[in-house]
């Protein structure tokens, strides 16, 4: 059998289904997969077979299933023998897993021997991913190798009709790991009075950081906004949103507006944050999301989450949990490198003694229209689940995009996108990056025989992997970004079929194939290739990154291309002085440092800044992010783009909002218009292909799409028009799901296959 059978509590399911029909043999895990033997009766055979899809443990996920017929070899019972590693085969791993209802009722049970045990795990949760130092999933491949199991877990351990038989990660308060709190360089406390000292110190509106499953958290009262202001201060982060945990799904409701998919999402295993609607009423401070009315939420996913967080009166009953880091560096999971990275940013830490091996950012995910998860960011819980592609692929490394980095492996008909990395743009982030690769290899023991990477001349993962297809001797194949998004979001969408998809690739920025930046594609095409059929005017980018963190530039430049007068009247006109219009005039007319841009990121950051929504952006997306959350969803109202040849112009749709702004038009109206105009757009891009080609499908994919106003009216509409729309449903549409598409372009490459 092949699939997700290991350390999911597989041998136990086969021991015990065995046995109830009276079958005799074995069961064993190899690195390829599960092997049974089986002797008995034919029907008994048969009804194994049957139970073995029907009846398997929730965590596992079966692919694949070949079945022999054997002699009888005289068992005289079913045992379960230990692991044989294949060299070269490989296997799924499975992601960590949020704490089960039996561990959490176990917890809280005064006569369980693991009452308020931190790290109670069993087969069925617990720490995985995060754990393992190699195949086969067994306790000496992974961090607990340092742990000596006590007689009694032993007992479980050895147990199959034990729910912790071979659970590798089992421990109990007398042989497994433990908490302590430490301040200022001094241990305070051990194991419960550790617990108590952390909520004491968070009651009190200090900052902690906090030991979890794959990283660092930093930790503070949600409700108390002198303490959010401090965390952010120190963080060197302005507005971007922290996330938030709560002890239960009733205190989350409280805070927020709970729809039943986003339950499902909260208390799944993956437990996730979920972006939600948050309630007038919440007391979460305002410095949380500054500028949206949506709060990230997760449930405790680890006992020791539950612990901190048990409610009691006076403790808050929401903490921010933010990735323990300076912005932009990678989330910190080794003791001394927390100790050191994190002393100017906590009060105190709150660690212990389980080792992280790799280290996994929480998963950020939204309830889609359909009630799927709608993933934005795939850490934890997803990753490193392996996706199956729509054929099979000879061993590739991609190694995906600069910002919200994720590398790509792939073999067989199986692709292991990694977890987040984060953004490559410092040494700890590349380092992440490179030794993330080298454990996927491993793990997965794949042996890249092609390198895809981005187009991108200066990115530092299309860098690393020049460097490394020269030193290989490997084929490189570069791909266009905006050709990546459709590929990954066919993949995603297990395409197979021949003909070409319309590709709606929206994103702040990407590579095009004549050195301009581009980011308002609509590209015809598949896997192998793909027309530029549309693409947004080419309009100046000026001071480069200067314009993305001032968005009133980037809609000046839209302005003077579209022969609007600079009228300081204009929010955007009048947010720069006089001094700065008169610099960018001529930074316009002569362009100095203003490439050409197609993005469709940055027409949303003009259209914020147009209408004075946002004039700082501190994180990426933040313009576009502001003028979603202010737009009125019952007004129905747009304006055209002019379309002439492959070139779309805003050019109608800025003079229209200027002329509704001037006659007195409310802010969420004209938001909401522009949000419109683009579905708009939309329609009628894909309606000319359709004429033209007879494409029925559209793929979404790019950052835009993580506008949730934009796309909950493009989705409907384009169905109405008789589109079938292909969302991401495993990856993210940001660049998240880059690599992914690389590794599909590179298989159809014509060069190296
Ligand atoms: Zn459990
Ligand atoms: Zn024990
Ligand atoms: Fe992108």
């Amino acid at each position: 059998m092949r699939g997700i059978v290991q350390g999911v509590g597989f041998r136990p399911f086969v021991f015990n289904l065995a046995e109830q029909l009276s079958l005799t043999g074995w069961v064993k895990n190899t690195s390829g997969g599960v092997e049974i033997e089986l002797n008995g009766a034919a029907a008994a055979l048969d009804a194994f077979v049957a139970k073995l899809r029907a009846e398997a443990p929730p965590l596992a996920r079966i692919d694949e299933v070949q079945v022999e017929a054997t002699s009888p070899n005289g068992y005289a019972k079913f045992e379960i023998h230990a692991s044989q590693p294949q060299p070269g085969a490989f296997l799924p791993v499975p992601a960590d897993m949020a704490i089960c209802p039996d561990c959490r009722r176990e917890l809280f049970d005064p006569t369980d021997r693991r009452f308020r045990y931190p790290f109670i795990n069993c087969t069925n949760c617990g720490p995985r991913f995060t754990i393992i130092r190699d195949l086969p999933y067994d306790r000496p491949n992974t961090t607990m190798s340092g742990f000596a199991l006590c007689a009694d877990c032993q007992a479980e351990y050895d147990n199959p009709r034990d729910r912790r038989f071979h659970a590798q990660p089992v421990a109990c308060p007398r042989c497994g790991p433990h908490l302590w709190f430490e301040a200022g360089g001094q241990r305070l406390a051990e194991k419960e009075d550790a617990l108590q000292m952390a909520r004491a110190w968070l009651k009190d509106g200090k900052i902690l950081a906090i030991k979890g499953l794959g990283g660092f958290h930093l930790a503070c009262d949600a409700s108390n906004p002198a303490a959010v202001e401090e965390l952010r201060r120190r963080k060197k982060r302005s507005d971007k949103p922290f996330a938030l945990m709560a002890f239960d799904l009733e205190t989350i409701q409280r805070h927020c507006e709970v729809t039943e998919s986003e339950a499902d999402l909260l208390t799944s295993n993956q437990a996730p944050i979920v972006l939600l609607e948050r309630r007038p009423t919440s007391t979460a401070a305002p410095g949380i999301a500054p500028g949206q009315h949506t709060l990230g939420l997760m449930l405790p996913y680890t006992p020791l989450h539950l612990l901190l967080l048990e409610p009691e009166p006076g403790f808050p009953d929401i903490l921010v949990m933010t990735s323990a880091n300076l912005s932009e560096e990678p989330i910190a999971y080794e003791d001394e490198d927390a100790r050191a990275r994190l002393a100017p940013l906590a009060d105190g830490f709150l660690l212990h003694n389980r080792p992280i091996h790799m280290r996994v950012d929480d998963s950020v995910a939204r309830a889609s229209m359909d009630g799927r998860p709608y993933l934005l960011r795939r850490a934890r819980g997803f990753a490193p689940g392996a996706l199956t592609l729509p054929n099979a692929v000879r061993p590739t490394l991609a190694t995906g995009a600069e910002l919200k980095n994720t590398f790509c492996l792939a073999r067989e008909q199986y692709a292991f996108l990694s977890h987040h990395i984060g953004d490559l743009e410092n040494y700890e982030t590349l380092r992440s990056f490179e030794e993330g690769i080298e454990h996927y290899q491993r793990l997965f023991r794949v042996r890249p025989e092609r390198i895809a990477c981005d187009l991108h001349p200066d990115y530092l993962a299309s860098r690393y992997a020049r460097q490394r297809a020269e030193e290989e001797n490997l084929p490189l194949v570069e791909v266009q970004h905006h050709h990546a998004h459709l590929a990954a979001c066919l993949a995603d969408n297990d395409w197979t079929a021949p003909e070409p998809v319309i590709g709606l690739s929206f994103d702040g920025t990407g590579y095009g194939t004549d050195g301009t930046i581009w980011g308002g594609e609509v590209l015809v095409g598949g896997y192998q290739g793909y027309q530029r059929r549309f693409h947004l005017a080419y309009t100046p980018l000026p001071g480069g990154d200067q314009a993305v963190r001032r968005p009133a530039r980037m809609a000046l430049a839209h302005l003077r291309l579209a022969g609007v007068e600079w009228d300081p009247e204009i929010p955007a006109v009048g947010a720069l002085c006089a001094e700065e219009r008169t610099v960018l005039a001529s930074q316009l007319q002569l362009r100095l440092n203003a490439p050409l841009t197609a993005s469709m990121g940055r027409l949303f950051d003009a259209a914020a800044a147009l209408i004075g929504v946002c004039e700082r952006a501190t994180y990426e997306g933040q313009p576009a992010i502001e003028l979603e959350a202010l737009a009125d969803p019952q007004e129905m109202g747009s304006y055209p783009f002019q379309i002439e040849g492959e070139i779309i112009n805003p050019a109608p749709v800025w003079q229209a909002l200027l002329d509704e702004w001037h006659s007195g038009a409310a802010v969420p109206t004209l938001a909401a218009r522009f949000h419109n105009s683009v579905v708009r757009l939309v329609i009628e891009v894909c309606e000319i292909v359709r004429r033209e080609s007879g494409c029925r499908s559209a793929a979404l994919s790019g950052g835009v799409w993580q506008n949730r106003f934009l796309l909950e009216r493009a989705v409907p509409a384009l169905r109405a028009a008789g589109f079938n729309v292909l969302l991401h449903r495993r990856t993210p549409p940001n660049d998240g799901c880059i690599a992914l598409g690389q590794v599909m372009v590179a298989a159809h490459s014509i060069e190296t296959n």
